[in-house]
């Protein structure tokens, strides 16, 4: 079925703009169901136009002399893209379901890695075709290629890192930074030789695009190995941000409006929350995106002797509750480890009842994604307007009772704004050690994910009730 190019055009505006609405509902909590709907349904849209418009063609004579008509590649074009995405709707189905929320960042890095590839594929491909404007062809292949290979490496070094099959640590390579400013000036200085030589080079010129795959891929995967545990949260919306781009590129070389809409919508809003995170963080957004450019790594050092720990049982916490007047609970990514957020949730609203001023403490970085604390507080139905940001509890703190730190670590290290030489130095977190009472829920002494020790946990007012963090905070409502 043969398009017409006002109806292509059309339904791409419609769905740009509920792209954008679905953006502008994710902002808030009470607004994502909406927003996520939005963005489906734009997405449903933008996928039946592209596919129909590619297979059947695209007739321009409404337009008049403005487009031009395109051809499409027919049914067999229309079967093989179907059998395509019925594969990779299976697969991705199966993986959604079967993922758990504590590994929606592992699953979120290995589709950015997608994204990149399929950019290289298509600058691959689209270098073969004859243009108009060649110049300006030949550096959209070149920036697609370079963009999407950076995405393609960076994501897997982020998805072994984040699922922890390679070490969080930072890669402190030798003049590092070096390297970085030597790959891309080699990009620049290989675009403008592809550019100059003629069509008709063909081996040559594949050779080049061929060396700055190579070097993007490696360039992608030392950036991010480059980046430590601390940081790995700027990297996942910042490898958001460049999947982003990697797909506007696409689309200039697919000639594809919505796509390069699309692409720009993800690569910008990806660079404002990788901003607002860094900001959050303390860490400078161009040292993030440079590969850890002027960090220096800290120290961890295992010698520092912090003294003994004291630990509590069940009991003893449901006591100190049901005393306290005010209670601020800090979750972290062992909450979502051990799915305590309905017990949690639970615990709060009986001691609410009881008239105990309950409210929680959330850290941007707190889990392993923008946000998650958040998501599971919502699940479990916690009050939006009792769930606050770190800003706005932390000058209250020394005024609160007790505090419940369930699963969280870094986000409450004091070594963070005491230790400069700690990896996590300079990073804002939750005061918790201002409060009367800390009560730190984990399984063992052992470090959260920057691999710190945490100097809290021996401090005179920090007590220790080891164990599931589901089970205990249930042990604490049946002491109630
Ligand atoms: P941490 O990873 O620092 O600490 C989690 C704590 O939870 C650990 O100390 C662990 O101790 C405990 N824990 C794990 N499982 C359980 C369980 N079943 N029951 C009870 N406790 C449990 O988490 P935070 O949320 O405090 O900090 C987040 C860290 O992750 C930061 O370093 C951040 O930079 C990083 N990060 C954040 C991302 C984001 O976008 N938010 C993305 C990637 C990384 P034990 O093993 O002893 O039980």
């Amino acid at each position: 079925m043969t398009l017409s190019l006002t109806l292509v055009q059309g339904a791409y505006i419609v769905a740009g703009l509920l792209f954008i609405l679905a953006l502008a509902g994710l902002s808030r909590h009470e607004t994502a169901r909406g927003g996520n709907r939005f963005g489906i349904i734009g997405m449903a849209i933008a996928l039946v136009v592209t596919v129909l418009a590619a297979t059947g063609g695209v007739d321009a004579a409404p337009l008049g002399a403005g487009g031009a008509d395109r051809e499409g590649s027919g049914w067999v074009g229309l079967l093989l893209v179907v059998v395509a995405m019925g594969i990779g709707a299976v697969i991705g189905l199966d993986r959604a379901k079967k993922v758990e929320m504590t590994g929606m960042p592992e699953l979120i890095a290995m589709l950015h890695s997608f994204v990149g590839l399929a950019a290289v594929l298509v600058g691959w491909n689209s270098s073969y075709e004859e243009t108009q404007y060649p110049a300006i062809h030949d550096v959209e292949v070149m920036v697609g290629v370079f963009i999407g290979a950076v995405t393609f490496t960076g994501s897997i070094v982020a998805f072994l890192k984040l699922s922890a099959r390679i070490k969080s640590s930072p890669l402190m390579l030798p003049f590092r930074n070096w390297i970085n400013l030597g790959a891309i000036v080699a990009f620049v200085v290989l675009t403008l030789v592809y550019v100059l030589l003629p069509a008709d080079s063909v081996a040559l010129r594949a050779s080049i695009l061929g060396l700055v795959t190579v070097i993007a891929l490696a360039l992608g995967w030392h950036l991010v190995a480059s980046i430590g545990g601390g940081d790995m949260p700027v990297v996942v919306s910042m490898l958001n941000s460049y999947s982003g781009w990697a797909a506007a590129a696409a689309g200039f070389l697919l000639g594809n409006d919505l796509l390069i809409i699309t692409g720009a919508l993800v690569g910008s809003s990806g660079a404002y929350l990788s901003y607002i995170m860094c900001r959050a963080m303390n860490r400078s957004f161009f040292s993030v995106i440079a590969g850890g450019f002027g960090v220096e790594g800290g120290t961890v050092s295992d010698e520092v002797d912090y003294g003994e720990h004291r630990e509590i049982t069940a009991e003893g916490a449901a006591e100190l509750l049901t005393s306290a007047r005010s209670v601020v609970i800090t979750p972290g990514y062992g909450m979502a480890v051990a799915q305590a957020q309905y017990p949690v949730a639970e615990l709060t609203r009986q001691l609410r009842e009881r008239g105990v001023d309950v409210t929680f403490a959330i850290h941007p970085v707190a889990g392993r994604l923008p946000g998650h604390m958040n998501v599971l507080l919502a699940e479990a139905h916690v009050p939006y307007d009792i769930v606050l940001e770190m800003d706005e509890v932390n000058d209250d703190l020394k005024d609160v009772d007790v505090v419940l730190v369930i699963g969280a670590n870094d986000t409450v290290n004091p070594a963070a704004s005491e230790d400069p030489t700690s990896p996590i130095a300079g990073m804002p977190v939750i005061r918790v050690w201002e409060a009367g009472h800390v009560i730190v829920f984990k399984r063992s002494m052992a470090t959260g994910y920057a691999g710190v020790q945490n100097p809290l946990f021996f401090r005179e007012n920090s007590q220790m009730l080891f164990g599931d963090a589901k089970d205990r905070v249930e042990d604490i409502i049946r002491a109630l």
